[in-house]
């Protein structure tokens, strides 16, 4: 799953409804396993895909309620900004998302090959066997 965003900056609405399609993603997953408990996602945010992490953190708790996620940990790697530089014909991750050139040769590029994802890698689901509720 993927979703793309590219607005510069996060608002409460924006995380809720990422939040919420986080949720049932996991939640569909933990029903093909037999309804286990979800107890962590792992995401992959890119630094320009706008999505502020206390604002999503706070959405995912509240959107888990009552799923089989409800307590689960969202476990965030960061994705910095990647460029294509046409000069070095290379992929460069950018020193800071505010200037888009390249950091070894100085190439100004709008050229954006990685930063705005907001992908969802993996989940650990409970192990059925050592449920202890
Ligand atoms: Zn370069």
């Amino acid at each position: 799953m993927t979703f793309v965003n590219t607005r510069p900056y996060g608002s409460g609405v924006h995380e809720l409804s990422i939040a919420m399609s986080l949720v049932e993603a996991a939640s569909e997953e933990a029903r093909r396993h037999g309804d286990v408990r979800v107890e962590a996602l792992h995401l992959r945010i890119g630094v320009l895909a706008g999505v502020v992490r206390e604002a999503l953190a706070f959405s995912f708790e509240l959107a888990a309620e009552g799923t089989p996620v409800a307590g689960a940990r969202l476990i965030i790697e960061e994705v910095p900004v990647t460029v294509a530089c046409p000069t070095c014909q290379a992929e460069r991750a950018l020193a800071s998302p505010q200037e888009f050139r390249c950091p070894v040769c100085g190439t100004a590029t709008g050229h954006v090959v990685a930063g705005r994802e907001l992908v969802l890698t993996a989940l650990e689901l409970e192990d059925h066997d050592s449920a202890n509720r």
